[in-house]
């Protein structure tokens, strides 16, 4: 008997694979956008964890402020997000018509036409990094004290470029130390935190490399930025090889910002001198996700010293 075999669309082109897809039913559920998922109790809890091992490291005299996901569009403008990752960015928009222009609106869209037409922005965006909301807060308190300042911070970020890889999220976690304060004191914080966050990795059995790097500036002259900042080592990552050793993952960053944000807000020290600042950034899910990449997802099974330094029974 002959049967006739349909073919699929999907059939016809897959999808290629994705060396951590095999993660993807274990730690996340879809909701209908790629890089926006709902996390399970099994990720959360590891994120949890790791957070948690994170907090361990904080310095004394380290101040914690938590951020919600959303900042004043001007403070972002101001610190010049607009000249670096235009293309990144998420506005949060509204109806903020009169009741006849909202009406009108959703009017369209019941008669299945369009209602985005009448956005217009608010005086929010989608937090890109949890640090930019610190430098003005702390501009507000006056000089800085001999040592500078330091803090503990985190947000929900957004940056629009979508992915069906489980490592490029639109919106994840990330969680911050941030120092403003001389050079010496940035540079100094710079130092122990390349040190401590590779113990951090080490204990938590990943395998990793420090280089430096350059972050995603937009266009050409995008292209100059980022190889100043390369030959200035403004940056560096902790890389880890999910999917190749040639095309890591940063799951952290470290930052030297020179005196952009102390001219940006005017922060100075008791003489009058501008701030420096600098930031060690996390990306917490990611390094959930190089932990389930790494030592699968059955946690019964990791290493004993890695379940011990995340207090897994
Ligand atoms: P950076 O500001 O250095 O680009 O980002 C700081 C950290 O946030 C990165 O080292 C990384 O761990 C995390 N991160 C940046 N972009 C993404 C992303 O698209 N998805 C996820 N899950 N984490 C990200
Ligand atoms: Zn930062």
């Amino acid at each position: 008997m002959n049967v006739a075999v349909r073919t699929t669309p999907s059939e016809i082109a897959p999808e290629p694979a994705d060396a951590l897809d095999h993660l993807a039913d274990a730690l996340f559920h879809k909701m209908g956008t790629d890089g926006v998922y709902a996390r399970t109790a099994l990720y959360e809890d590891m994120v949890e964890r790791l957070a948690a091992l994170i907090t361990r490291h904080r310095e004394p005299g380290t101040e914690v402020m938590r951020f919600p996901p959303v900042m004043n569009r001007g403070q972002l403008e101001k610190s010049g997000y607009l000249k670096s990752f235009p293309n990144l960015l998420g506005c949060v928009c509204g109806l903020h018509g009169t009741e006849r222009e909202i009406h009108s609106a959703v009017g369209r869209f019941d008669a299945g036409g369009d209602w985005t037409s009448s956005l217009s922005p608010a005086d929010l965006v989608l937090s890109p990094a949890a640090c930019y909301p610190v430098y003005p807060i702390a501009a507000a308190r006056g000089p800085l004290p001999p040592g500078g300042l330091r803090f503990d911070v985190a947000a929900d970020c957004f940056r629009r470029e979508p992915s069906r890889h489980l490592d490029r999220l639109q919106s994840f976690r990330m969680r911050e130390y941030v120092c403003i304060g001389s050079p010496d004191d940035v540079s100094g914080f710079r130092e122990r935190w390349m040190v401590r966050a590779q113990t951090i990795a080490r204990d938590l059995g990943l395998t990793f490399r420090v280089d430096y790097a350059s972050d995603p500036f937009f266009g050409r002259v995008g292209q100059m930025k980022a190889v100043s900042q390369v030959q200035q080592s403004l940056k560096s990552e902790l890389l880890v090889p999910l999917r190749s050793e040639e095309q890591p993952t940063a799951c952290m960053s470290f930052n030297y910002h020179r005196d952009h944000f102390g001219t940006t807000w005017n922060i100075v020290d008791a003489s009058g001198q501008l701030a420096h600042t600098g930031c060690v950034a996390f990306g917490m899910d990611r390094l959930a996700v190089a932990m389930f990449h790494t030592h699968g997802t059955d946690i019964a099974r990791w290493p004993g010293g890695v379940r011990e330094m995340l207090g897994v029974r």
